[in-house]
């Protein structure tokens, strides 16, 4: 039986270095603030923002909300990310994905300037994690499995790490992180073949997918850290949510895994906190040179 890798663990453990870091920060004068933006209400993005709210204000962080109804323009979303681009007292910018396919939301990402880019939705973010440069943010869901393999010291150097998805916003990155730190990496997606043998070759495995429990007991085996990222409706349980992992299933052989939920995605939106919180040092330091 797989030993329980815990997100809420790690997400105490970052929640804790990031209120540390904004009372520093609060008591010489200076609110670490994310803006976040959101066009139309989706339900999702209500829960996200809420859940965000509750987040920051755990850890000492302002968090103001910049809502558009659906119909807004593309030139008037623009001007108006550009204004919050340039409030210097907002330090973080998340713009809530995917905009209403009215907008050009490539374009719009654009207006997000890098140093407050915290959850790496702009090409020069991405570029960065490409090109090993120290500057930006990586995306939170790709941050928070490294951050949940350090915290569990899993070893990755030398070590095969599988990823399942190739995706900008969690499977490429990731695999870029994992290569950072020297894990040889395979990147699988929808036409790889004999999935669950390239899977089981895997010291590390990590299922960034989109399908409810696709990942069961033939793609692990009891030496295996079994990361799962997905967030899907549970088919078998409704109004519920579970991973690509067929947890049952793959718990009964994998050597470590991380349930759904209570994983990965508990460790991402604290995550999000501590990139606003760096990105509020940097700007002081750089308002100070
Ligand atoms: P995408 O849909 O953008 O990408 C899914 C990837 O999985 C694609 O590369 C696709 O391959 C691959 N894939 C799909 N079906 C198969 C298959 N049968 N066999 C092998 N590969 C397959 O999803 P995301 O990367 O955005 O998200 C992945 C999962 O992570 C989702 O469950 C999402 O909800 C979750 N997520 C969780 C977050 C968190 O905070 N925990 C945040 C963001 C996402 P191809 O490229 O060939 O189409």
């Amino acid at each position: 039986m797989a030993q329980i890798l815990s997100g809420k663990e790690v997400a105490i453990a970052v929640r804790e270095r990031t209120a540390a870091l904004a009372t520093e920060l609060t008591v010489k004068g200076y609110q670490p603030r994310l803006g976040i933006i959101r066009v139309g209400e989706r339900t999702d993005d209500l829960y996200y923002q809420s859940s965000l709210q509750k987040t920051c204000l755990s850890v000492g962080l302002d968090c103001q909300v910049f809502a558009f109804p659906l119909e807004i323009s593309q030139e008037d979303l623009q001007k108006e990310v550009a204004k919050v681009a340039a409030d210097p007292t907002i330090h973080g910018i998340l713009l809530f994905c995917p905009l209403p396919k009215t907008l050009n939301e490539k374009a719009i990402r654009e207006f997000i300037p890098q140093d407050k880019d915290v959850d790496c939705l702009t090409n020069s973010s991405l570029a960065a994690i490409f090109t090993d440069a120290p500057e930006g943010f990586p995306p939170c869901t790709a941050g928070a499995v490294m951050e949940t393999l350090h915290y569990y010291d899993i070893p990755l150097k030398g070590r095969h790490a599988v990823v399942i998805g190739r995706s900008l916003v969690v499977g490429k990155p990731l695999a870029m992180l994992l290569l950072r730190e020297h894990a040889t990496v395979t990147i699988c997606h929808s036409r790889s073949v004999d999935l669950p043998s390239i899977c089981r070759q895997a010291d590390i495995l990590i299922a960034a997918v989109g399908r409810a429990k696709m990942v069961d007991a033939s793609y692990t085996h009891s030496g295996q850290v079994l990361i799962d990222v997905g967030i899907n409706d549970d088919p078998d349980r409704p109004g519920k949510i579970c991973g690509d992992v067929d947890f049952d299933s793959a718990s009964a052989v994998a050597g470590w895994i991380t349930p759904v939920p209570g994983g990965i995605g508990s460790v991402t939106s604290s995550l999000l906190c501590w990139h606003t919180t760096l990105a509020c040092k940097t700007a002081i330091s750089r308002n100070q040179e």
